[in-house]
């Protein structure tokens, strides 16, 4: 059995200080397989791969309707693209479409856009939804749909990491192909992070956009 968390930020992204090495080292620690999400951007890939990290290399793009992940990138899709666009772009990469938080509309969830039929995965389960039926409506769509069904932490800090994950058979993480076959077998593991574990990522992008700006000038 392996477990996975298909939804994990690291520095790269706006809004989260933590470091791939540390996320890498917990992984490791913890026998975990991981997917590197981070928001609008790839650039942490380089990285966890010098890390020798067991990780699925993604990006979760804000699209014009919503967040959008692609697993298995290897070219990043800028923010705002149309929705259908970002679609089609992962899959000409060989990539999955993994909709995160689809209805959790606070956090840019998809919700019911015509083009979520278009989607792999289903997030069923996302740490971050602070209302539990955000995630039961995700499922519900996930079984309408026929689709697999997987769980994230989001987590924006590494001790929101380890808790939550989907328990699959063995499978080869260099596959799209296999991992889908794999979800077919799924159990989600998820613990609902507590209110404030959303708390630090506005501060941390409050001031990293400050030093963006800062450097700009
Ligand atoms: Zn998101
Ligand atoms: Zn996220």
């Amino acid at each position: 059995m392996m477990r996975v968390d298909f939804h994990v930020h690291s520095k790269y992204s706006i809004d989260t200080l933590t470091e791939p090495k540390a996320i890498a080292e917990k992984a490791a620690r913890l026998g975990m397989v991981f997917a590197c999400t981070d928001h609008d951007t790839i650039d942490g890939h380089a990285e966890f791969r010098k890390l020798k990290a067991r990780f699925i290399p993604g990006e979760e793009v804000g699209t014009d309707a919503g967040d959008v992940i692609g697993l298995y990138v290897s070219e990043s899709i800028p923010r705002k693209t149309p929705i259908g666009e970002t679609m089609d772009l992962i899959h000409g990469q060989g990539g999955l479409v993994y909709l995160p938080h689809m209805f959790d509309r606070s956090r840019h969830g998809t919700g019911g856009h015509p083009d979520a039929a278009k989607a792999d995965v289903i997030e069923a389960f996302n740490a971050h939804c602070l209302q539990a039926s955000f995630n039961e409506k995700a499922k519900e769509f996930a079984e309408k749909n026929n689709k697999p069904m997987a769980a994230g932490s989001d987590s924006h800090a590494l001790w929101e990491f380890g808790t939550t994950y989907t328990e699959v058979p063995d499978f080869d993480i260099e596959s799209p192909k296999e991992l889908l076959k794999a979800l077919g077998k799924s159990r989600i593991v998820g613990v609902r992070a507590p209110f404030y574990a959303r708390g630090p990522g506005f501060v941390t992008k409050f001031f990293k956009k400050l030093a963006h700006r800062a450097k700009k000038k």
